[in-house]
């Protein structure tokens, strides 16, 4: 489907929830967290009905976000359940990758072609701060098992504060090329302020050509992560809640003050 702007709609990411086992100092305050309550957060049957309804309108590009999704339970059963719907042409996931390890082959056995996972530094104690405790070593354990489970192209979402000659950048990008990685560089980005640039080395950020919808854990469907406008699935209906979607995105992004990044799906 295509909306006012002409922009041809065809890129889900379903936000499955706004749990994380990290706390990016970017992302997520690192306590008082206010979560959503377990029954305002859509069901795996939910997410498929909405996930085919995307897909009768055009939707062709489907990712797998959160909060971080492979903390959600029962995950496998969800991927693979949307990965059993015909007419998904590229399935992936973004995600943190510390309990990739553990998933990732079943992963791939559910259907999932490919995984995004965040790495902004190689130095282990500066992942530590920006995470807020994670271990830089389970992301590298997550990333073998990806490759060894096919899970690729991997892409690797390295968040920086001003370009990508930044120190922890360059490393990240030599372990990249080392490792057969591909690396896109995220300016931080402020949803309040309004503060967001274009992906380098990816498609985000660029109003002019975005394909994208977007699905919160509770079920509002959001066509700007730049914008409060949101549709919600529950009370409008999948069918209808999309078309409003798609009929009032906003041709350019400009604040969001209602939600964050894990709460609405980075
Ligand atoms: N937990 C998963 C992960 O970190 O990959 C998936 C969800 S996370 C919200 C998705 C992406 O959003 C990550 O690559 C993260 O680096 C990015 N992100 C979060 N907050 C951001 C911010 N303020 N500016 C730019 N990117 C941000
Ligand atoms: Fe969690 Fe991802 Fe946000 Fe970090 S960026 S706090 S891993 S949701």
């Amino acid at each position: 489907m295509f909306d006012k702007f002409n922009r041809k709609i065809n890129y889900l990411r379903i936000s499955v929830t706004d749990r994380c086992n990290l706390r990016c100092v970017y992302c997520m305050p690192e306590e008082g967290v206010e979560l959503l309550d377990h029954k305002e957060i859509l069901t795996f049957d939910e997410i498929v009905d909405l996930t085919k309804a995307a897909i009768r309108k055009g939707v062709e590009k489907v990712r797998i976000t959160g909060g971080e999704p492979l903390v959600r339970n029962g995950i496998i059963d969800l991927v693979k359940m949307i990965g059993e719907i015909d007419g998904i042409k590229d399935y992936s996931m973004t995600t943190n990758a510390i309990r990739l390890d553990k998933f990732a082959d079943d992963l791939a056995k559910a259907g999932l072609q490919r995984v995004n996972i965040s790495l902004d530094t190689m130095n282990p104690e500066k992942f530590k701060q920006i995470t807020r405790g994670g271990d830089i070593q389970k992301v590298f354990d997550g990333i073998r098992a990806a490759k060894k489970a096919g899970l690729e192209p991997i892409k690797i979402n390295c968040v920086i504060k001003d370009d990508n000659q930044e120190p922890d950048a360059v490393e990240v990008a030599k372990y990249c090329k080392e490792n057969g990685l591909h690396i896109r560089y995220i300016k931080e980005m402020d949803l309040e302020k309004g503060e967001f640039s274009i992906v380098d080395g990816g498609t985000g950020g660029d109003c002019g050509t975005c394909n994208r919808l977007r699905l919160t854990a509770n079920g509002n469907i959001k066509p700007c992560l730049f914008s409060d406008i949101s549709y919600n699935v529950r009370e409008l209906g999948a069918e209808r809640a999309i078309d409003l979607a798609i009929g009032n995105k906003p041709e350019t992004g400009h604040t969001n003050l209602t939600g964050k990044f894990y709460n609405i799906g980075g």
